[in-house]
């Protein structure tokens, strides 16, 4: 039947609960208006997706690393 848009629902909700949570950090972060990483402009958090959170979070320890050693 409409199984299709149903499953086309529930991914696209799935992805949003997954930038909620990807947002939910960094209280010391600044809104921009855009991704602090890609730059692709947001209407709220700091990333547009999980996936920018997560280069971003592996950017800044790398980062956090070379400055210690
Ligand atoms: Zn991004």
């Amino acid at each position: 039947m409409h199984a299709d848009i149903l499953d086309e629902a529930a991914e696209r909700e799935q992805q949003l609960i997954e930038i909620a949570l990807a947002n939910r950090q960094a209280p010391q972060m600044v809104y921009t208006g855009e991704c602090h990483y890609c730059y692709e402009p947001i209407d709220s958090g700091h990333f547009c997706s999980p996936e920018c959170r997560e280069d971003a979070e592996k950017l800044e320890r790398a980062e956090q690393q070379r400055r210690v050693s």
